[in-house]
């Protein structure tokens, strides 16, 4: 089958280690489900991958993609216990794959399992193919009129920007956001998914087209990653300092989000892009008793929810480029260069 995949990792460009070529078809265990992918979307964490930065040790090839969309084809073994969607039906993947048993699981935080894995994260193959398996369990139903484009936009990016805003960032109707990187797949996501639920967003980008896209998309303002910025938007939120901020970016950002948050504000972390290892500037942190928050991916319900608020209409995920799969290339360029506006999507027929 047709596949985007690692054909190495590691070494300073990534695109050097991408192919787009003839993969073997997975063979699913019992519980597992075939899905025949429709369409499928790019992350950084594809880039994470072909880099050789994984939560496992990559044995090339390897797959990519975290996000896809399709129908079912089948299942492994003997239909799974409680049944699962009939053959045909339209659905988008859960990626995040964990033991299903521990305290963690049990609790839905099955992020917090200690087998977390991500489609992509060995040993999972990713859904950059004409197939993809995976447990049963992680097929979420897609209504008819949600196109395969849409629905493959949702699982990493807006599942992670809903848990940053909505769940470890807590914001509610009538707060303020500020959020990191004007343009790109999570900071999008937030953008619109805060507006549509009443919250107030100021957005960052050190270049002035992707400021005034931010603008257009929905934040209040947009600024440069400078220290004056902090200044500007204390005095935009009566002097208080916005209510959370979500860095996704790390280094180049992180003294801003300190400066800008208020005190008692949180400070969300789905990503670092832009550098780990930013100082940690602990003074800020204690002094105003600034809560900081990791997160990663959502629940399988916080999923079912973005899916039903694209089937209402209510959402409409950006996708800034389609490509087919067999021309994935130029998508994963786009990507490394931060030429993207919203989402990057392959298609299959
Ligand atoms: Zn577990």
């Amino acid at each position: 089958m047709l596949a985007v995949y690692a054909a190495r990792v590691g070494g300073d460009d990534p695109l050097a280690n991408l192919e787009v070529g003839d993969r073997p078809a997975p063979e699913p265990e019992p519980g597992w489900a075939v899905v025949r992918v429709r369409a499928a979307s790019l992350n950084h964490h594809d880039l994470w991958t072909l880099r050789g930065v994984s939560s496992a040790t990559i044995t090339p090839p390897q797959i990519l993609g975290c996000d896809g969309a399709g129908t079912v084809e089948g299942y492994g073994g003997a239909p799974p216990t409680g049944g699962g969607p009939e053959p045909g039906t339209r659905v988008v993947v859960y990626p995040v794959v964990t033991c299903g048993r521990c305290a963690a699981c049990l609790s839905d935080e099955p992020m917090a399992c200690r087998s977390f894995r991500m489609l992509s994260e060995p040993p999972l193959a990713g859904a950059f193919a004409e197939r993809v398996a995976i447990p049963a369990a992680n097929l979420i139903p897609v209504p008819e009129h949600v196109g395969f484009n849409e629905a493959a936009c949702l699982p990493t990016a807006y599942l992670t920007a809903y848990r940053a805003l909505f769940i470890r960032a807590g914001l509610r109707p009538g707060m303020t956001v500020l959020v990191h990187g004007a343009t790109g797949g999570v900071a999008t996501a937030c953008i619109l998914l805060a507006r549509l639920a009443g919250i107030t967003v100021y957005a960052t980008s050190g270049d002035d087209d992707k400021r005034r896209f931010a603008v257009d998309l929905g934040a209040e303002a947009a600024f440069p990653v400078a220290r004056e910025t902090a200044r500007d938007l204390i005095a935009a939120t009566d002097g208080v300092g916005v209510d959370a901020v979500i860095d996704s970016v790390g280094e180049p950002t992180w003294e801003l989000s300190l400066r800008a948050v208020r005190p008692g504000g949180v400070v969300v972390v789905p990503g670092a892009t832009g550098g780990r290892n930013p100082p940690a500037q602990l003074n800020r942190i204690f002094f105003r008793s600034v809560t900081i928050a990791g997160t990663t991916m959502g629940t399988r319900g916080e999923l079912r929810r973005l899916v039903d608020l694209v089937a209402t209409g209510a959402l409409r995920p950006l996708i800034g480029s389609t490509h087919t799969m067999r021309d994935a290339r130029p998508a994963f360029t786009e990507m490394l260069h931060g030429e993207l506006r919203g989402k990057i999507v392959l298609t299959l027929e």
